[in-house]
């Protein structure tokens, strides 16, 4: 089954039992300032969970486009590492508001994966909030799946409900215990069963959380109970479809094999390879990196962000500049990230039809963005690399805020090349020398103004995030906040 048809199953699924298809939400969140980008499914429906909205419908069924590159979902640093983590994915979800709870969802999740997916049950394991009997009971004398792999998992991350079994959207918002399904990739693959010291290893892999809306949680960490108890669910695309292909590694589906190749490719040619040379090694995890940040990059200007210095446009210059960065590792000298938007475009265009239409722009976009940080990625990668070659085991704040603020290094990317290396940043002396410079930035913009001048304009290698910095004369020219 390809990935489309994993979605089209999933949906005519759960309309079957009633469910409302609705679209994908943008990944820019309309109207909801404590979030960056639409990290989960029952984003779109938060007010209809907290009952300030109300739908023409109690179920519902999604496909929702989903980045979890920043804030409490925030899955950047795994991407390249684990089989199952992407910036960017598709959640497949089904949403009872006030209709069905435990019972039906549990049931549901069951018989799909096990009757239309025809999933082998005793490869499923899975896990409930150490406190919730009534879904352990469900699993266990109802739907039969024996005591030796329902896993009940407890306050184990500090504090109440600091649970991988009780969900939270962020710091604020619905939320509640859940219950996850976990597929067992096999022995070949290494990694212990949920609640293990090994779980974070690739054979037992998260696919499904059923998520038992209960509570609200206010900006003050008190749980208030909604007015109807729901169901929020998320299952990861690529990660069922990994399973139903049988492959171990959501970047071994089929829409990942064509981008990685593509991606191969624009690396390859960006190289200089020649004709009949190899070129890069296909298995490296810098492809996997690139191709998944283009379609994180793809679909965030798709919904209109433009890379920039704050916010979401931050978030996506990071994103890109760390793609970018690894399609240098493997020895691209020049632009190669945007070529791949139209070969993603063909992949999932069909589904998400702002991707073919705004081919074109985002192509655009994204190019500029590349040449730009072509220009100084040659030095800033020089300068790093002899930080890296005096063997400390820190590169100091300074050095990696001249990085960020000469050579539009984001301070995570130049941690992502530390990493490969065993080598930490000093987080801590970078923000000082940050907080130093915007003061400087701020003083200087203080006196422009007091003395009603206009800044004649210098010229520079980069233009920082936050203010223009005169390389030569170590002069700060101009604070745009
Ligand atoms: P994990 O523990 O593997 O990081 P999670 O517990 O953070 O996953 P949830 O917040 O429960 O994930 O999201 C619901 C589902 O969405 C997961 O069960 C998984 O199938 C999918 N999912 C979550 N994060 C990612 C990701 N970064 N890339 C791909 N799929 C994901
Ligand atoms: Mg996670
Ligand atoms: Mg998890
Ligand atoms: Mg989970």
């Amino acid at each position: 089954m390809k990935a489309s048809e994993i979605r089209n199953t999933f949906l005519k699924y759960f309309e079957s039992k009633g469910h409302t298809i609705v679209g994908s939400s943008p990944v820019v969140p309309g109207d909801d300032p404590t979030l960056l980008f639409t990290n989960a499914g029952m984003n779109q429906f938060k007010d209809v969970f907290l009952g300030f909205d109300k739908r023409p419908y109690s179920r519902a069924t999604t496909s929702q486009k989903c980045i979890r590159a920043g804030g409490k979902h925030n899955d950047l640093d795994n991407v390249g590492y684990t089989a199952r983590h992407h910036t960017f994915f598709e959640m497949l979800g089904n949403f009872s508001f006030g209709d069905y709870f435990k019972h039906d969802a549990i049931q549901y999740a069951w018989e799909l994966l096990t009757k239309e997916f025809k999933l082998p049950a005793e490869k499923l394991w899975v896990t409930v909030y150490s406190e919730d009997d009534e879904a352990y009971e469900i699993w266990n004398k109802v739907v039969g799946v024996p005591a030796e792999r329902i896993v009940r998992i407890g306050d184990n991350k500090g504090g109440r409900y600091m649970s991988d079994n009780f969900w939270m959207m962020g710091d604020t918002g619905p939320c509640g215990p859940c219950t996850e399904i976990f597929y067992d990739h096999g022995p070949d693959v290494a990694g212990g069963p949920p609640g293990s010291p090994n779980e974070d290893g690739d054979r037992y892999i998260e696919i499904w959380n059923n998520v038992f809306m209960q509570f609200n949680r206010t900006e003050d960490g008190v749980m208030h109970k909604l007015p109807k108890p729901s169901v929020d669910t998320g299952m990861g695309l690529e990660r069922i479809t990994a399973v139903l292909q049988h492959v171990h590694s959501n970047y071994e589906i089929d829409l990942f094999v064509k981008l990685l190749a593509a991606a191969k490719n624009a690396v390859d040619f960006a190289s200089g390879v020649k004709p009949g040379e190899a070129g890069c090694d296909a298995d490296s995890p810098s492809l996997k990196v690139i191709a998944d940040h283009i379609r994180a990059c793809s679909f965030t200007v798709a919904d209109g962000v433009i890379p920039g210095n704050a916010g979401r446009g931050f978030v996506l210059r990071r994103i890109a500049r760390r793609a970018i960065r690894h399609g240098y590792k493997l020895g691209a000298r020049a632009p190669f990230f945007h070529t791949l938007v139209h070969p993603l475009a063909v992949e999932m265009g069909e589904a998400y039809p702002e991707l073919k239409q705004g081919a074109n722009r985002i192509f655009e976009v994204l190019k500029q963005e590349e040449e730009r940080f072509f220009q100084t990625i040659a030095r800033g990668m020089e300068i790093l690399e002899d930080a890296l070659n005096t063997g400390a085991q820190q590169i100091d704040g300074e050095t990696a805020f001249k990085l960020h603020d000469t050579y539009g290094f984001p301070v995570d990317l130049t941690a992502d090349v530390c990493r490969e290396r065993g080598v930490t940043v000093d987080q801590a002396g970078f923000e000082v020398a940050m907080n130093r410079q915007r003061e400087q930035a701020r003083a200087a913009g203080k006196f422009k103004m007091a003395a009603g001048l206009e800044y004649s304009g210098v010229a520079t290698a980069f233009h920082g995030y936050e203010h223009l910095v005169c390389e030569t004369s170590k002069v700060v020219a101009v604070y745009v906040d």
